[in-house]
């Protein structure tokens, strides 16, 4: 196989919202499949879909859609994901790579591992890449580039099965990571899932404040709050659905975001300058080591646009 040679005669998208587009338009891009599928059952977003035209064939069964697939993706929010294995699973063809992009993965083996066929290879991703926008428009084929996707492969898992995965999320312009399904899930805690409860909160809290208008709210946010808001913006299905299969590792991460905050609060009270100055310091390099990284762009919009590096989940 050379490197502009397709990797799958076919895939098929499992939901088809803002990855599942992504991932069609990437694996167009770079040639990496003969036939893309989707199954999409409901009838608007079946047709909004068609309009977007990053499929080959839409389905509303689920399988002409998996039927012949040698990658079938699952990129719908994570909760749909035990009802759509069993679905799907007996139209499965030996030989099969079953994935997903969900943020959460521990939940996948224990979700979807039980109905996976033998002879069908299940090998969890997550795509550290994203935008607040969902749906079948909000696709981009640039969405992956530079970002990381990490891949969860159950122990014993077949060699083969996972380097072609790997190379799948390379040539859609990732770098491909592996790690445990528990490690991943404690790590995407605190870099993204509580910092998303930390979003909604400030978000609803700004709301509910009856001392200021909602239009003084709107009307003078400033940059800190405005970012909240956009990230506030997110699916509400899809976040609830990470924070009810994360619940562990979420607690845990806020467990020390309290006593943190209890601690910063502390100095603000007593006037502590030099332990804020201290930690403002340090956060301060943090943000220039992820711009250095290529993680993000010193632009204050953080460039996450269609035309920008889409932001992270
Ligand atoms: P999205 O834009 O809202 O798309 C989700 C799609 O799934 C929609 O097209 C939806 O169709 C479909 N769907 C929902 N339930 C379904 C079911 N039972 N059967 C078939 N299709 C179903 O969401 P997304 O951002 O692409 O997220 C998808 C997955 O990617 C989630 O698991 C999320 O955790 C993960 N992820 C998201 C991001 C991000 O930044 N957004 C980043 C990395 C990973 P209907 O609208 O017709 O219901």
């Amino acid at each position: 196989m050379n490197d502009s040679s397709p990797i799958f005669e076919k895939i098929a998208l499992i939901g088809a919202g803002l990855i599942g587009s992504s991932i069609a338009l990437a694996a167009r891009r770079a040639n990496l499949a003969g036939h893309i599928a989707a199954y999409v059952p409901r009838p608007e977003t079946r047709a909004r879909a068609e309009k977007a035209g990053f499929a080959d064939s839409l389905h509303a069964e689920i399988e002409p859609a998996v039927a012949d697939a040698d990658l079938v993706v699952l990129a719908t929010p994570v909760g749909a994901y035990e009802a759509l294995a069993k679905l799907a699973a007996p139209y499965l063809k030996q030989g099969a790579i079953l994935t997903d992009v969900g943020s959460v993965k521990a939940v996948v083996i224990k979700d979807v591992g039980p109905h996976v066929p033998p002879g069908v290879h299940l090998i969890p991703g997550h795509p550290v890449a994203g935008t607040e926008q969902s749906g079948p428009e909000a696709g981009f084929a640039e969405l992956f580039d530079g970002r990381w996707c990490i891949l969860t492969p159950p122990a014993g898992v077949d060699a083969e099965a996972l380097g072609k995965l790997k190379e799948f999320w390379r040539r859609c312009g990732s770098e491909v990571e592996t790690m445990e399904a528990k490690h991943h899930d404690l790590v995407l805690a605190i870099t993204s899932h509580v910092p998303h409860l930390i979003a909604y909160n400030i978000v609803g809290t700004a709301a509910d404040l009856e001392t200021v208008t909602q239009s003084e709210v709107i009307k003078y946010s400033a940059s800190g709050f405005r970012d909240f808001t956009r990230i506030a913006a997110s699916d509400p299905t899809m976040w609830r659905d990470i924070f009810l299969n994360n619940r562990e590792a979420v607690l845990e991460m806020l467990g020390r975001f309290n006593e943190d905050l209890t601690a910063l609060q502390r100095a603000v009270r007593w006037g502590d300058g030099e332990t804020l100055f201290k930690l403002f310091t340090r956060t301060r390099a943090i943000r220039r080591s992820i711009i250095e990284a290529g993680q993000d762009t010193p632009q204050p919009n953080f460039g996450r646009s269609r035309s920008g590096a889409g932001g992270r989940r």
